[in-house]
């Protein structure tokens, strides 16, 4: 192993700033940056490297090289719903249907603040703003997902809970994060039928780009047909799929008087010029084309990754429809100590997720990266359990 530890910090000084960052993992700048942390391999952060590539290729040739990005930054940039008029053929719905949002979580903080009344369902591991931004006086169900059955979440039994309790509002994340779990195109469309009655049905599809149900790993999104049911809001990240999460971009298909409800609030200028340039990209067929390449290149990649590391002696990986997945010690390593020696030892920086609500003690989670980054992690872990044994 060539990996040189030679820096100061310790898991203390780690923790320490992980503690400042809430729920969230310390970005890797910040590690780089302040406890001069040498990392080889991100494999904390959920992204698409070679989407990023693809988008870093355009920015450079058409903004950088062509002078415009002044331009950029001097002048405002267009408004939400210019915006939307330029994403309105690619996603398939009218301008009227979409709301831009500055990264998926000011979505999700507008929909939880102005939609969601009296009280809210929640499966749990998942993402935590679904439950921190509730506002005062909605009582939150956690609605606890199976150990035993990987997490899955069973959209019937769903139903059922939210019919017993009497919950107004739900929410599913598909494929969910922490785990992965994912619910078919036509599972989905059951629960919205089954579910009318709710006043709010959010559907989180921020990695749907990394799921398929066939051989020619088409995309499996529900967006096409998220209009047909008022009460649904379909909430995407572009940051994980795209990998452009300092960008800040998002965006939600709903009801356009829900749109008109949220723009008559502000939200006018909320994405900068950057994302505005990315979102006008997303929409032009020749870029499309080009990100399906590089979507279906990284699934390859991911599940050759999965398939290595579901056999690797000593751990218990989950089954995952997303380009990450959960992993624990079989040997009795905590999920600090796994997370620890990953980053301390190899350099390769994973999510710790003892602080998950809902989820079992033990595990970390880690993303796919490039096709030679998780040939590092396999190796790290092969090691580590290794020396477990002896
Ligand atoms: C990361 C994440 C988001 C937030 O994405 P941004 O666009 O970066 O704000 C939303 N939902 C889920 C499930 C996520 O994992």
């Amino acid at each position: 192993m060539n990996y040189k530890n030679n820096m100061k910090a310790t898991l203390e000084d780690f923790k320490a700033f992980k503690a400042k960052s809430g729920s969230h993992s310390p970005s890797i700048e910040v590690l780089r940056e302040e406890l001069a942390i040498n990392i080889l391999v991100d494999a904390c952060f959920l992204s698409n490297p070679y989407a990023t590539d693809l988008f870093m290729d355009h920015f450079i040739s058409e903004i950088i090289e062509k002078d415009r990005l002044r331009d950029m930054l001097e002048f405002y940039p267009p408004q939400n719903r210019d915006i939307a008029s330029y994403i309105s053929r690619a996603v398939g719905a009218p301008d009227q249907n979409i709301f831009i949002a500055n990264g998926a979580i000011e979505l999700i903080q507008a929909i939880l603040h102005r939609f969601v009344n009296e009280s809210l369902c929640v499966p749990i591991p998942t993402f935590s703003s679904y439950y921190e931004f509730v506002p005062p006086g909605i009582t939150v169900h956690r609605y606890q997902l199976k150990p035993e059955e990987n997490y899955a979440l069973n959209l019937d039994d769903y139903t059922r809970y939210i019919q017993a309790n009497n919950v107004r509002n739900a929410i599913i994340i598909n494929p969910n994060n922490p785990d992965g779990g994912y619910n078919s195109r036509e599972m989905i469309r059951k629960f919205i039928v089954d579910n009318s009655h709710l006043d709010s049905i959010i559907i989180d599809e921020s990695f749907i780009h990394f799921a398929y149900e066939d051989d020619s790993l088409s995309m499996t999104s529900f967006e096409d047909s998220v209009l047909n049911y008022p009460n649904v809001i379909l909430v995407k990240s572009m940051a994980k799929d795209f990998g452009v999460a300092g960008m800040r971009v998002g965006y939600g298909l709903m009801s356009e008087e829900r749109v008109n409800l949220l723009l008559s609030n502000g939200f006018l200028w909320n994405s900068n010029g950057m994302a505005a340039y990315f979102l006008k990209l997303y929409s032009r067929p020749d870029f499309f084309q080009k990100y399906q390449i590089v979507r279906k290149k990284y699934i390859m990649n991911t599940m050759m990754f999965m398939n290595e590391l579901s056999q690797l002696e000593g751990y218990q990986v989950l089954p995952t429809k997303a380009n990450f997945l959960l992993v624990r010690s079989k040997h009795g390593l905590t999920s600090e100590d796994l997370m620890s020696k990953l980053l301390f030892e190899h350099g390769i920086y994973v999510r710790d997720c003892s602080d998950k609500i809902g989820l079992e003690a033990g595990f970390v989670r880690i993303a796919s990266r490039r096709f030679e980054d998780n040939l590092l992690i396999i190796d790290a872990l092969k090691q580590i359990s290794a020396n477990k044994c002896v």
